[in-house]
């Protein structure tokens, strides 16, 4: 039984099973995490390169027939649980892949930027790819991309297309891996800077100064040459830069 609301696509292409499987174990992993493994196609190929996989399901059905199917190996754990609620860092550190349930791209996104973790490759919609790995100055270019990247490096791998899958979803697809990475930023407090960033990028259309008035103090935004700008022309670095110098506390 197909349940369309988990997003369940099941990708039936050997090669690109094979693709994301390469992607995410580079070389052999003792553990890697799969979110949403469905009946198992790219869990099978997680087998090959890992010596244990926990893969967290939510549907009880995909999970009985899990259970099933995997049987006689006991490197497999099938958890039965919502991956925003599992606490995929109990695990601790480890690979995390997965073709995405895309209505919770987002919020799988946002949780994997938390956790301590040696890459990430995720089959999501080419839309939200684009957004990911988009430059400075690009249509693409938003919040997500710069909260994505204090985090990762992100890197688009290749396109699928909807035939890819059973039933095809609507949309054009995309593998992206995320490396973590230390950036010397020189900011205190991450989350206030992403506040700031989220400000910045209030209304996408309008300048920061227009749109930092409000938080910030008019006098303050008034003062500072790079007002007339919009956030979707500033670099990571630039964003780091700019908050150090109005909105961190001395
Ligand atoms: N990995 C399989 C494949 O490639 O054929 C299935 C991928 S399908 C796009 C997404 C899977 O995520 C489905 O099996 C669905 O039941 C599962 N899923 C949906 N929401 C979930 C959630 N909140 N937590 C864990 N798994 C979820």
């Amino acid at each position: 039984m197909l349940r369309p609301k988990l997003g369940q696509h099941f990708l039936v292409k050997g090669a690109i099973l094979e693709r994301i499987a390469a992607a995410a174990c580079p070389s052999r992993e003792n553990l890697v995490i799969e979110i949403g493994p469905g009946r198992g196609a790219l869990t099978e190929r997680l087998l090959q390169r890992a010596d244990r996989v926990v893969a967290v399901e939510v549907d009880p059905y995909l999970v009985a027939h899990l259970r099933a199917r995997f049987a006689g190996d006991p490197r497999l754990q099938v958890v039965h649980a919502d991956v925003l609620e599992a606490g995929l860092a109990q695990w601790g550190r480890a690979p995390v892949v997965g073709n995405l349930p895309y209505y919770i791209t987002s919020p799988i996104l946002e949780m994997t930027a938390a956790l301590d973790l040696p890459r990430a490759v995720f089959l999501i919609q080419k839309e939200v790819a684009d957004r990911l790995v988009a430059r400075p100055g690009t249509r693409d270019y938003g919040f997500l991309t710069v909260r994505m990247a204090v985090f990762a490096e992100t890197r688009l791998c290749f396109q699928v297309k909807p035939s890819a899958f059973h039933p095809p979803p609507k949309v054009d697809s995309a593998v992206v891996l995320l490396q973590p990475r230390r950036l010397d930023l020189d900011i205190a407090d991450p989350t206030r800077f992403l506040e700031f960033v989220g400000h910045c990028f209030r209304h996408k259309r309008k300048t920061l100064r227009n749109n930092l008035a409000e938080v910030y103090g008019k006098d303050r935004v008034e003062a500072w040459p790079e007002g007339k700008l919009r956030a979707e022309q500033l670099s990571l670095g630039q964003f780091a830069d700019l908050f150090r110098r109005l909105a961190q506390p001395e």
